[in-house]
């Protein structure tokens, strides 16, 4: 049987595959015929591993007919190719990585696999996960599905645009300063940045380690909830993950946000920002209001000191993850060294892109003696400030509505000559993972010129559900308007 798979959901998915009204194996095939289609233009994967794929799926198909369960049984996904897969190569957008292959599932791929998802090919990226529009991937541009003249988003553009373009069900991408969420907004589909210590960094390629955490990507805030529920959790192998219990995120899903209060941070609707974006992000707070819930003013004062913090810190701790790449343990090696520090040297310089070299050296300069103090040392106090801003946010409102960008989608090439105009598109995502809380990306309509704007809802550490609860409601209000 054939199926429509461009706007399937992964719980769409499951539900079908349950009542036996379609097969993981059809899935998997409608999918990678739509891929065949769709990628040439779109870009968003940079593997696809259709026979294994396939193999996965009638092994799926088989535990089903044996009776055997699992949430994911059979249903296929995309991970971001930052993300160990084993057997499957993880080049993290970087030629330093080629030939590369992972010799072990990371634990949140370990946790969908238990499930029985199939993995069906990994999906483009920013190198090493650093940008905002997957410009900066070695291996192949990826464009927007809601216009093709228009970046994607980044780091986690591939998985975006699989998503929003309909060419994956879901996908799992990894946010260090907005990179679920920002490509999420930018293409029109759900982002998840998860709390820091939800969800097991075991097997995510590292850029900077006390910021980074790997979430969904979907096409509604039910899978978003779905997803997490599997990835969540404590993992041994990750000493950073928390031991707090998961939930069922979407147990407490209503159509009323009665009794919830919403708070509105006065620096994040600043001078500046598209009148498109900032409208329709007001608009969805006029929703959210309709729906019962309170909206309370409330302030971040440490904001305007984000950005400079965030690249402290996030390119000091790239500086000390990166050094691993030397020619010697992964992937790449440069010909020709005449010793092996002329082989590390040769590999690095060949291996990274122009956009890794920049944050090494800025990381390095950094943590440098004579400089520790007054960058890396002021930095981690401000972290602390910002933190702090949101401790006192969260005493008055239960999540935080804002924008995830200060402008949508913007053309190929347009920042790549500026990486400063590009650093400052971070404003409103940056802050939490600074803070190590929480926020989903929701789509909340179309700017005039038909491009995607994200309503960011942003929760304290471990309230996921309580984000979740706010995009669904906002999510199922919207969806009805539309008539779908
Ligand atoms: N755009 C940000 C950066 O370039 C965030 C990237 C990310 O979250 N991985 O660092």
């Amino acid at each position: 049987m054939t199926m429509d798979v461009s706007n399937l959901t992964v719980t769409k998915a499951v539900e079908s595959l349950s009542e036996n009204a379609v097969r993981s194996v059809d899935l998997v095939q409608a999918l990678i015929g739509r891929i065949r289609e769709r990628d040439p233009v779109l870009g968003a994967y940079v593997d696809l591993n259709e026979a294994d794929a396939l193999e996965q799926a009638a092994v799926a198909d088989t535990r089903r007919a044996q009776g055997g369960a699992g949430r994911l049984l059979g249903v296929p996904l995309a991970i971001k190719d930052v993300l160990n897969v084993r057997g499957q190569s993880c080049r993290c957008g970087s030629r330093i990585l080629e030939g590369y292959v992972s010799p072990y599932d990371a634990t949140v791929v370990a946790r969908l696999r238990a499930e029985g998802a199939v993995l069906l090919g990994r999906t483009n990226m920013d190198e090493f996960a650093m940008g905002s529009s997957t410009e900066n991937s070695a291996l192949k541009v990826t464009r927007n599905p809601a216009n093709t003249a228009h970046v994607p988003g980044g780091s986690s553009g591939g998985s975006a645009a699989a998503v929003a373009g309909g060419i994956a069900l879901a996908s799992l991408g990894s946010d260090t300063g907005g990179s679920i969420r920002q490509p999420a907004a930018f293409c029109g589909c759900v982002g998840l940045k998860p709390t820091y210590g939800r969800v097991s960094r075991y097997g995510l390629v590292a850029f900077a380690s006390s910021l980074d955490q790997v979430g969904p990507l979907t096409r509604n805030v039910r899978d978003a909830a779905l997803l997490l529920g599997i990835i969540a959790g404590r993992d041994p192998a990750d000493a950073t993950t928390a031991d707090v219990p998961v939930p069922d995120y979407a147990a407490g899903f209503t159509d009323s946000l009665k009794g919830v209060r919403l708070g509105l941070p006065r620096e994040y609707f600043v001078d500046g920002m598209d009148p498109d974006v900032e409208g329709r992000v007001r608009e969805a707070v006029a929703v959210c209001r309709g729906l019962g819930a309170e909206i309370v003013p409330v302030s971040l004062p440490h904001t305007e000191y984000a950005i400079a913090t965030y690249y402290i810190i996030a390119t000091a701790e790239a500086s000390a993850n990166l050094a691993r790449y030397d020619g010697v343990r992964y992937g790449f090696r440069a010909d020709g060294a005449e010793d092996s520090l002329d082989l590390y040297v040769r590999t690095r310089a060949q291996g990274f892109g122009p956009e890794v070299k920049r944050r090494i050296i800025l990381g390095t300069y950094v943590l440098s003696s004579g400089y520790y103090d007054a960058y890396y040392l002021s930095a981690q106090k401000v972290r602390t400030l910002i933190r702090g801003d949101f401790d006192a946010a969260f005493q008055q409102c239960d999540a935080i509505l804002a924008p995830v960008t200060p402008t949508p989608a913007y053309r190929f090439g347009e920042r790549t000559g500026d990486p400063l105009s590009m650093y400052l598109s971070d404003i409103f995502t940056a802050t939490i993972n600074l803070a190590g809380i929480c926020a989903l990306s929701v789509p909340c309509g179309l700017t005039g010129g038909g491009l995607p704007v994200g309503l960011q809802v942003i929760g304290p550490a471990f309230g996921e559900s309580a984000i979740l609860r706010v995009g669904h409601a906002y999510e199922r209000s919207r969806d009805g308007k539309a008539g779908a």
